[in-house]
């Protein structure tokens, strides 16, 4: 919740725009088994469309079994976030 309101006032208070970036509470599909990833030594970087430009993601991304929950364009209209990954 702290991090939800945190980003809506950063956003302005434009709810929608702040659920772009971050789930509202009991919202997120980390709570259902999707995960982060990172490459170590990237840093911040690791959560931005810098990471799918890795090694590290292009591995990922050739596994059957894992799939991006929001790539580009995706159809919740959530930013593009290639960090973030489910096993499908
Ligand atoms: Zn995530």
């Amino acid at each position: 919740m702290h991090l939800f309101l945190a980003k809506a006032i950063e956003a302005n208070g434009n709810l929608s725009r702040a659920s772009r970036s971050l789930a509202p509470p009991a919202h997120s599909h980390h709570g259902i088994g999707d995960f982060d990833i990172g490459k170590i030594g990237l840093g911040a970087k690791n959560f931005t469309a810098d990471f799918s430009q890795t090694a590290e993601y292009k591995k990922i991304a050739r596994l059957g079994y894992v799939d991006i929950r929001y790539p580009t364009d995706n159809l919740f209209g959530i930013r593009f976030e290639p960090w973030h990954i489910k096993i499908t």
